[in-house]
């Protein structure tokens, strides 16, 4: 399945974004449109499209994301505070990018549920 979206093109700097972390198999950066103070997201490099697409041997580089996603907030600052991390998955979960992607909101009390 082709599954070229702008993230693609995040990772391969075609297109500029506000990078906060890579290496070799994630990269994090701010996203465009903010929804907390803190709002990033946490992608693998290799093009999953969605939860649905993870296979067995994405198992490590689906946890990578999560451990990327502490370093970030231990990083940042906000680790103790506390914050979110949300993967939407196809429409009704809400997601419009077709590239897994972990939200990192922090920086605020963040509202539950979220609807
Ligand atoms: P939603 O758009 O409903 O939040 P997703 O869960 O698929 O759905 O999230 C995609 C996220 O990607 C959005 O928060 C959006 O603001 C962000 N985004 C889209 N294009 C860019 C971009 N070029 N740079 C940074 N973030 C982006």
């Amino acid at each position: 399945m082709s599954n070229t979206t702008i993230f693609d093109k995040i990772i391969s700097r075609e297109i500029d974004a506000d990078i906060v972390y890579e290496d070799d198999s994630a990269l994090a950066f701010k996203d465009i449109n903010p929804q907390a103070p803190v709002h990033l997201l946490i992608i693998p490099k290799k093009p999953i499209a969605t939860i649905n697409d993870i296979a067995e041997d994405d198992r490590e580089l689906v946890g990578h994301l999560f451990v990327v996603a502490r370093k970030i907030a231990q990083q940042h600052g906000f680790a103790k505070d506390g914050y979110r991390v949300v993967m939407n998955c196809n429409e009704d979960g809400g997601q419009s990018v077709y590239h897994i992607h972990l939200h990192l909101l922090a920086g605020q009390t963040l509202g539950w549920p979220p609807y």
